[in-house]
């Protein structure tokens, strides 16, 4: 019999430190929401397509931020295969920019930062590299960032399937008028989110935390757009997680045709 207990107990204490026992999305007074999905930083050749698939086991529908560097860099077949298969199952498709910048920041400091054209932005001049090919560098004028937003849409396989949603990487710019406008001009709509599911912080955070920063946030908005990547290793397990918790709080995951009315 003890030997039962003991079973018992490290049975209970196993699934408490796996985390999932105790985590909950309920609001106070069993209030209920209303919870938007989106999707940033991919599409990724192998996590997209489990996410896709963790979607449809419980018919969700979500929005997916795809991002222009992701989608050129991976072969365009495998890339147009999963837009595909988002359109046929019914998610909505937004734009994520070309590179992965923080636009507003490099807006701001705009002589800080210089491009290099293999891999990326490098913050001041000190970080390059000692090389004599600075013929690889040069500095990013505004006109260079603002480019970068729409950067790749005009590659037929993206303006088929992107849709008028914007998201700015990290948030950044969305306060700045000429990225504001850039946006607004091409018809675009900028569209942020209200909760964060840190998935791409699973090192510093984990799972429960994050759970329990996902329900104040969720509780106080009273609702809203949750932000996932599903670029990161974990989102395809986590997210089956996520929607149970949310539903066994009794909150609604509402298609991505809602996103206006979250949207302030
Ligand atoms: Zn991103």
């Amino acid at each position: 019999m003890k030997k039962l207990f003991s079973l018992a107990f490290l049975i209970i204490s196993f699934v408490i430190s796996a985390g999932y026992a105790e985590d909950s999305l309920r609001c106070p007074g069993d209030r209920t929401h209303q919870i938007l999905l989106t999707f940033d930083d991919g599409p990724h050749v192998t996590r997209t397509p489990q996410v896709l698939n963790v979607l449809r086991e419980h018919d969700v529908r979500a929005l997916f931020f795809v991002s222009g560097s992701s989608a050129l860099k991976s072969s365009h077949d495998k890339v147009r295969v999963i837009l595909e298969r988002m359109k046929r199952e019914g998610h909505l498709i937004g734009y994520h920019a070309f590179e992965h910048w923080p636009h507003g920041s490099m807006m701001s400091h705009e002589a800080n930062y210089i491009y290099r054209y293999n891999s990326g932005v490098v913050k001041n001049e000190d970080e390059m590299p000692k090389v004599s090919d600075t013929y690889n560098y040069k500095r990013i004028s505004n006109d260079y960032i603002l480019r970068n937003l729409f950067r790749g849409l005009n590659e037929t396989f993206l303006n088929e399937y992107v849709g008028p949603f914007f998201r700015l990487p990290y948030g950044d710019g969305a306060d700045n008028s000429a990225i504001k406008e850039s946006i607004e001009q091409r018809g675009f709509r900028s569209i942020l989110w209200d909760m964060d599911s840190l998935d791409y912080m699973s090192q510093q955070y984990t799972f429960s935390e994050r759970v329990v920063k996902v329900q104040q946030s969720l509780c106080r908005n009273g609702g809203g757009i949750i932000l996932m990547h599903d670029i990161q290793p974990h989102t395809p397990k986590e997210l089956r997680e996520w929607i149970r918790l949310m539903r066994d709080a009794g909150h609604e995951i509402v298609g991505p045709e809602k996103v206006r009315y979250f949207v302030k």
